[in-house]
C-alpha cells in the first residue's frame, strides 16, 4: 500500500487525476425487492459517510465511483472534503469502512491490510458484466492509453476527465474494407475504446492522442437535440472543443495517408 499522504489507494499502482463523479447504476424500479435494495443502499451509504466523517472531519462527502484503477481517493475543495469510493465497497461492512477511515487518517498499517484483503476478495466486482476484459487493457504494446488520456485530461480538460479506456479486441478485417472506426465512446458505461490496429510502433503517439481526444470530447460535450429533434453528435460546441487539439490537421492527414497500412494491420 502507498502511504496515505498520496491520498490514493490503488490496486494497480496507477496514479490518476481527479475523477468525474459517477452515480451507481439504479436497480430495476418498482418491485418490492428493488425498493428494499434502494433503502438498504441509502442507509449503507449514510453509515459509510458518517463513519468517514468521524475520521476525516464533518465536511467529508462520500462519492461512489466506477473508477477501476483508483478505488479509494480523497481530495479537499474549498468547503468540503470529498472521499471517492469504488462501488465494490457498497458491500463492505462497518469494520471495513472504519479501517478505511483510520488508514486514510493515520496510515494505520493493520487497517490498510484489512482493506487490501477486502479488495482482493471483491476484485471480481471490478469487471464489467458484459464481455469482461482484463483490467488495464489500455496499456498496449506500443501506446499506453491511460498515459495518453491523463496527459490530454491535464492539458485540455483541467485534469477532470478520467474515463475507462481500453484497446478494442483484434478482429479479422473484412477484405477490401476501405474505412475503419478508430475510436468510440460508450456513454452508458463511460468507456473509450480505441481500435487495436493503432497500437503499432509506426503510428505516431500524436495520432493516437488525436483519436482519444475526440472521444473524450464526446464525454464532455454529449449529444444534443437539434430544434427539429435530430440527435447531433458532432455539434458546434463539440467541434469547437475538438479544434483545441494542437496538431489535429497533421494527425488526420497522417492517418489518411497511412490508412491502407493501418488496415492491413
Ligand atoms: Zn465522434
Amino acid at each position: 500500500m502507498i502511504p496515505p499522504s498520496e491520498t490514493q489507494l490503488s490496486l494497480f499502482g496507477t496514479t490518476t487525476t481527479r475523477l468525474e463523479d459517477k452515480d451507481p447504476p439504479p436497480p430495476a424500479k418498482g418491485t418490492t425487492a428493488a425498493k428494499e435494495k434502494t433503502a438498504n443502499t441509502i442507509s449503507h451509504s449514510k453509515m459509510v459517510q458518517d463513519t468517514l466523517k468521524q475520521f476525516l472531519g464533518p465536511k467529508t462527502q462520500l462519492v461512489w465511483t466506477d473508477n477501476k484503477s483508483v478505488l479509494l481517493s480523497q481530495g479537499s475543495g474549498k468547503n468540503k472534503h470529498t472521499f471517492r469510493m469504488h462501488q465494490m465497497f457498497m458491500e463492505a461492512d462497518e469494520k471495513v469502512i472504519v479501517a478505511i477511515g483510520r488508514y486514510f487518517k493515520t496510515g494505520h498499517k493493520p487497517s490498510g491490510q484489512l482493506v487490501d484483503t477486502f479488495i482482493k476478495a471483491h476484485s471480481h466486482l471490478l469487471m464489467h458484466h458484459e464481455g469482461s476484459l482484463p483490467l488495464n487493457t489500455g496499456k498496449g504494446e506500443h501506446h499506453d492509453l491511460h498515459v495518453i488520456q491523463e496527459a490530454l485530461s491535464r492539458i485540455y480538460f483541467n485534469g477532470k476527465v478520467n474515463l475507462d479506456i481500453q484497446w478494442g479486441r483484434p478482429r479479422r478485417q473484412k477484405r477490401g474494407r476501405r474505412s475503419i472506426q478508430l475510436g468510440s465512446y460508450d456513454a452508458r458505461v463511460q468507456r473509450i475504446t480505441i481500435h487495436p490496429s493503432l497500437d503499432k510502433a509506426f503510428i505516431p503517439e500524436m495520432c493516437v492522442a488525436r483519436i482519444v481526444h475526440h472521444e473524450m470530447c464526446h464525454h464532455v460535450y454529449p449529444a444534443q437535440r437539434s430544434p427539429s429533434g435530430r440527435r447531433m453528435v458532432h455539434h458546434k460546441t463539440f467541434l469547437e472543443a475538438e479544434a483545441q487539439f494542437v496538431g489535429a490537421e497533421e494527425a488526420d492527414a497522417w492517418l489518411d495517408r497511412n490508412l491502407n497500412k493501418i488496415l492491413r494491420g
